[in-house]
C-alpha cells in the first residue's frame, strides 16, 4: 500500500533537492506535479518525472513544428516528462518493462504502479463546486457556463486565449487512454493508468472525482478511478503555494528520471536563456515538446526491427511519416480517443491540422 503523504513528501523533497535555476522567488507562487513509480516487492516509492508552471502560451505563438511547449501547467509538463523516462526506460535491460515476444509489446512489470502527486487543485472541472456555484480556485478560469459543471473548459490566459483544454479535461483524458500518450501506446501492451492522485492541498473530492472520472459511463469506456487522496501532517510543505497576493511564476521546471539532460528549465515553451534568432532551433527546445519526443519515437523504433517488421514499414518509410501519420499508428488509441471527443469532449478543441504536419525531416522555420 502506498501512503498520501508519503507520496506528497517524497514529491517536494524531489523538487527541493534541484537546483535554484527556474524556481520561484519569494514574490511568486508555482503548482508542483510529480509521477511516483511504486514496487510493491520492494515496498519503496521514487520520483520518475517532476513538473513545475502555470503558464499556456497563446495560439499566435505556437509552433507548425511542434518544437514549442503550448501547455506548461505543472500537470502536464509532470506528464511529458514522465514519457520522455518511458522512452529511456524502453532503452534499459532492468527497466520497468519486459519484452513480450510473442505480441512484439513492451509490458510494464507487474509491480509496478503509478502515482501522482500535485500542490493544486487541476485547474477546469475540478475547480467548481456546485452547490456554492463558485470556483474553488481563486485563479480566473474561463468558463463558458459556470453551472455546467462536468463541461469542458479551455485553460484560462490573459489576453490572446489559448488552446490549451484545462488541466481537468487532461486528467480525465489520460484516466480512458493512459498517461504514456498515443506514440508510446503503440509499443506498450495497455494504457499506463494513475493509480492515485494525491494532493498537498485542501480539495472538494467530489468534484475532482467528477471532473477526472465521474463524467464518464463506465459501460462505454474502460475508465480508471484513481484514488484521490490527501496527504495530511506532511513533514515538509510545498513553499511555493498558490497566493493571491503573489505573481505565478513564469518558469517552468521539468525533470525526468533519465541519463541525459534529466533537468530542463523554461520560459514562454523554450529553454530559458534563448535567443530571439534560436527560437526556432531544436536546440532551444525542451526534450519534452511534441517535436522531440516524437523524435525520440522514431529513433528508438527506427533501429528495433521487430517493430518496423510489425508496422510493415523500412526505417526510411518511417522517418518521412508526418507526426499525425505515426500517431494513428496506435489504432486503438486513436479510436477510442476519438469516440471519448465525439461522446464528452465535443469542445476540445482541435489543434489547427498544420500544428500536427511536421515530420523529423521538415525544415526547422516556424
Ligand atoms: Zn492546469
Amino acid at each position: 500500500m502506498t501512503h498520501p503523504s508519503e507520496i506528497c513528501e517524497i514529491a517536494i523533497k524531489k523538487f527541493e533537492n534541484l537546483p535554484k535555476t527556474g524556481k520561484p522567488t519569494q514574490d511568486e507562487w508555482t503548482i508542483l506535479a510529480a509521477v511516483i513509480l511504486y514496487d510493491k516487492s520492494a515496498n519503496s516509492l521514487k520520483v520518475v518525472s517532476l513538473g513545475t508552471g502555470t503558464k499556456s502560451l497563446p495560439k499566435t505563438k505556437y509552433c507548425k513544428n511542434g518544437l514549442i511547449l503550448n501547455d506548461s501547467h505543472a500537470e502536464v509538463i509532470a506528464k511529458r516528462a514522465f514519457q520522455k523516462y518511458l522512452f529511456s526506460e524502453l532503452r534499459k535491460d532492468d527497466g520497468i518493462f519486459t519484452f513480450n515476444q510473442e505480441t512484439v509489446q513492451f509490458e510494464v512489470k507487474e509491480d509496478l504502479s503509478f502515482h501522482f502527486y500535485t500542490s493544486h487543485v487541476p485547474c477546469g472541472d475540478a475547480c467548481i463546486i456546485p452547490e456554492k456555484d463558485e470556483s474553488y480556485s481563486e485563479e480566473p478560469v474561463i468558463r463558458q457556463n459556470a453551472q455546467d459543471i462536468g463541461a469542458v473548459r479551455l485553460k484560462p490566459g490573459k489576453g490572446i486565449r489559448t488552446l490549451s483544454m484545462s488541466c481537468s479535461d487532461k486528467l480525465a483524458k489520460w484516466n480512458v487512454l493512459g498517461v504514456q500518450g498515443s506514440l508510446l501506446s503503440s509499443l506498450i501492451s495497455k494504457p499506463i493508468i494513475l493509480e492515485s492522485i494525491n494532493l498537498s492541498c485542501d480539495f472538494e473530492h467530489e468534484a475532482i472525482e467528477r471532473a477526472i472520472w465521474k463524467r464518464f459511463n463506465s459501460q462505454e469506456f474502460d475508465v480508471s478511478h484513481p484514488l484521490i487522496r490527501k496527504g495530511f501532517e506532511l513533514e515538509i510543505d510545498f513553499e511555493f503555494c498558490f497566493d493571491k497576493d503573489k505573481n505565478p511564476c513564469p518558469n517552468t521546471i521539468a525533470w525526468a528520471d533519465v541519463q541525459e539532460r534529466p533537468l530542463q528549465v523554461s520560459v514562454n515553451g523554450k529553454r530559458l536563456g534563448v535567443g530571439k534568432k534560436q527560437f526556432y532551433n531544436k536546440k532551444s527546445s525542451l526534450d519534452i515538446c511534441k517535436r522531440l519526443l516524437f523524435e525520440n519515437y522514431l529513433d528508438f523504433v527506427g533501429s528495433n526491427h521487430l517493430f518496423l517488421k510489425k508496422f510493415g514499414l523500412t526505417r526510411d518509410e518511417l522517418f518521412a511519416m508526418k507526426y499525425e501519420d505515426v500517431k494513428n499508428l496506435s489504432k486503438s488509441y486513436q479510436k477510442t480517443w476519438k469516440d471519448l471527443k465525439i461522446k464528452y469532449f465535443k469542445m476540445w478543441v482541435e489543434k489547427d491540422f498544420c500544428f500536427k504536419e511536421f515530420s523529423s525531416i521538415y525544415e526547422n522555420k516556424p
